[in-house]
């Protein structure tokens, strides 16, 4: 019983476990071929949002290779970038902010391979990342 209590205490006190603690417990849509006709069918023009690059392992299990966001128009990005990937995840923001906030969740819940620095904020804003006290 001593035992079991402790763990309990453990869990109390991380209150990121089960949030955060998963790595693919993202709100990402896919994943998709990241080719010109998928792209073109499942994501419409001009939307703010962001995306992750990466391929499926043997067990079927999305593997993230890099994160990226395009505030202006995430398909024209993604279009960019086909042959750089097999597959891609993505989601869409009614605001750049948002999706900022979301790329930074992602960028460190996942730690993703090809992401070298951390994910700029716009030209002309302020914004800070909320999970590290780095801010670019
Ligand atoms: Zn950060």
């Amino acid at each position: 019983m001593e035992e079991l209590s402790a763990a309990a205490q453990r869990l109390s006190w991380e209150p990121s476990n089960g949030k955060e603690g998963k790595p693919m417990k993202t709100s990402l849509r896919g994943p998709h071929v990241l080719s010109f006709d998928i792209l073109e069918r499942v994501l419409p023009k001009s939307r703010t949002g962001i995306f992750a690059l990466g391929f499926e392992d043997r067990e079927g299990r999305f593997r993230v290779q890099s994160v990226g966001r395009d505030d202006y128009d995430l398909r024209a990005r993604l279009c960019e970038l086909i042959g750089s990937s097999a597959m891609f995840k993505f989601a869409t923001h009614p605001t750049a902010r948002q999706a900022f906030d979301h790329e930074c969740e992602l960028f460190h819940a996942l730690r993703p391979p090809s992401n070298f620095i951390h994910p700029g904020r716009p030209a002309g804003t302020d914004w800070q990342c909320a999970h590290c006290l780095q801010f670019h």
